[in-house]
Order: structure tokens, then sequence, then C-alpha cells
């Protein structure tokens, strides 16, 4: 079956390559021709040989998933629901902030990690995505933002699914999204967000990477964070600070607390006040975004007020903790994570 080559980073291409004894040089070149001048056609690529150009077409490809549902929003967010070569479909979602085009990619078809107030995980893992079908998510969006002269500037692997159950492939992914012979994004534009499996994390901060990480915290102690995230039962705070204390220490990079705001349920002073202790007591190295919840209506979880949500960030403010308020896209679509995904594919509420 031929190999999708948007899967390749250029140390891989370029191995390949040389052992079909090609020049150092030939994997360097597609690349410029795929990312560089959009070409995914190998009979356009001129500058590579005929003989090998047949190779090419003979052992490899070029695919891109097809769009199979698209909704834009006023506020210009863009959701699509991308369909795959086997008929798997994944949602991204692409979000125009005033500093750039951010896009939500997902890393699995499905999620097994059960978060209570997700859409994302109504539906099961059917199956890791590839490098190849994450970089499509990202040429598929550049491709529709190309007639207004803009491109995908920072990307978060952040849609359905954990990134860290994925692991090989979303450091691949992300690798080819940072490389300067490929979308050439800088590190410090990518951010894959995990919901806290510990392997992962610790592995991740030995990457020797720039590439940012968020930590879907959402609560200050582990009951709460039990109530909503089942992965909080097999790693619970006593294993998840040692874990972040040793990517930082690895990484010497900040983190990211990812924290949805959820109406009397980890939105009152009390987890404000528990949150900065947490942080100051491990010396965690972080920032807190707060993320104001998009409610699903089969969920019994509703969105904090936004009094609630202003008092929770003053309050980390005034003890010294850096935190924003996110800011929210797609109110006239379905701007929940997974919503677009469920409803089409059918999830069991
Ligand atoms: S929040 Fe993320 S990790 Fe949790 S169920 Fe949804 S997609 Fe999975």
């Amino acid at each position: 079956m031929p190999q999708n080559l948007l899967g390749y980073t250029l140390a891989k291409l370029t191995e390949e390559f040389l052992g079909r004894g090609q020049s150092k040089y030939r994997a360097k070149q597609v690349f410029g021709w795929i990312y560089g001048k959009k070409i995914y056609d190998f009979d356009a690529m001129t500058d590579i040989s005929k003989d090998f150009r047949e190779v090419l077409k003979r052992d490899y490809c070029i695919k891109l998933p097809t769009i199979y549902t698209k909704q834009e929003a006023k506020d210009g967010t863009i959701k699509v629901l991308l369909e795959m070569e086997d008929g798997a479909k994944v949602e991204s979602v692409l979000m125009p902030y005033n500093y750039g085009d951010a896009i939500c990619v997902s890393s699995q078809v499905g999620c097994n990690m059960g978060c209570a107030f997700c859409a994302s995980g109504l539906l099961r893992k059917e199956r890791n995505l590839t490098a190849a079908e994450m970089m499509g998510e990202v040429l598929v969006m550049n491709g529709l933002l190309a007639e207004f002269g803009r491109h995908v500037t920072h990307i978060d692997v952040m849609g359905t699914g954990e990134p860290f159950d994925n692991y090989d492939n979303v450091l691949d992914f992300i690798k080819i999204a940072n490389d300067p012979f490929a979308l050439a994004i800088g590190a410090r534009h990518i951010t894959v967000s995990t919901c806290g499996l510990c392997p992962g994390i610790k592995a991740y901060g030995k990457e020797g990477i720039q590439i940012n990480l968020a930590l879907s915290l959402h609560a200050p102690n582990d009951e709460i964070r039990q109530q909503i995230m089942p992965i909080a039962k097999a790693y619970p705070f006593e294993k998840l600070i040692p874990a972040l204390q040793e990517y930082s220490a690895d990484s010497g990079r900040r983190l990211t607390f990812e924290y949805i705001m959820l109406k009397d349920l980890n939105d009152t002073l009390d987890c404000a006040k528990e949150l900065v202790a947490l942080i100051r007591d491990n010396h965690l190295f972080a920032y807190v975004n707060l993320i104001p919840y998009n409610e699903v209506k089969e969920k019994p979880y509703r969105r904090s007020d936004k009094t609630r949500v202003r008092a929770f960030a003053d309050y980390l403010l005034k003890n010294g903790i850096n935190c924003t308020v996110r800011k929210e896209f797609g109110g006239d679509i379905d701007a929940a994570c997974g919503q677009l995904r469920s409803k089409q594919v059918g999830g069991k509420l």
C-alpha cells in the first residue's frame, strides 16, 4: 500500500530515500514541493528525475482527508468534519485570533478518557490518527484559508483524543509542523494538551523540544477531578504532581493548566484558593487558562456565570498566578469540542 508522505519527518524521509539510492537532498526537495509550493502531484515535481517520480507514484502518495461537513460562524470560526480514507470522521476547528489562525487538531478517532463534561468522548476510541492524517487536518484548513491569503499559524493538539495515548504519531506530527522545511510553525506556537497521562508527560519532557504542554486540570483537588475525569483515579495528584515537576525540570518550560469553569462545581472562591495553594506549594511553573464551558445539553454541567469567572481569575492574579480567560469562538455553530462529530456519527449521550 502506498505510504502517505505527509506522515514522514524530514529525518525519516531522508533515511528512506537514501535507502533507495537517492541523494541526501531529495527529501528536502520533496518537502519543498509539498509544503512550500503546495504541490501534491508527483508529476508536477519537475526537478525530480522521471525515474524517481515513477517510484514515488508507485510506492507513495500525498493524501488529504476530504471535507464531510463544514460550519462557519459569524466570528470566522471554521469547524470541519473530515473523512479519512477508511471512512473515519474527525473534527478540526479553526479559530481566528488577532495574532493569527489557530487550529485545534484531533489526534484520535473518538476518545477513551471519558471526561464527564466532554462531547468528544461520547464516542469511544476507534483508532489512533496517523501523523499523515493530523498533518492532513492542517493542510485542509490551509486550503480553506488560502483564498484569504492566510494560513494556520498556531497548532493546538487539543481536539478529540488524548495525544499521549497516541504518543509516537503525535510527536512525528508536531516535528513535521515545526520543521523549517515543512510548515515552519514555531515551537512556541504549538501546544500539546493532555488530560494527565503521567508516563507521557515524563517522556515528553525529555524530548528536547520547545513545544508547549498544556494539562487539562479542571479541578484543584482529587475529589472534584475524579468526579469529572476518570484518568484522575489512575493518576491522582500524588502521581501527577511529581510527573509535572519532572517535566518542568527536564524541559525548563512553563506549563499551561487548562481549567474549564463548571458552575458550582469547580468555580468557587474556595476552589480558587485551593488552586493557588496547589501551584504554590508544589512550586509548579504554570499559568492558568480559564475556559468558559460550552454546554452539551445532555450533560449535567452548566457554564459558570461571568462574574464568577472574573472573581476566580482576579483571585489567582492577586495571588501571583498568571491567568487568562479564554476567548470564546463559534457561539452560533456546534461550539463544544466533538459536538459536530457526535451529531453526525451518532454519539450515545
Ligand atoms: S476532554 Fe479530551 S481527553 Fe477528555 S474525553 Fe474529551 S477528548 Fe478525551
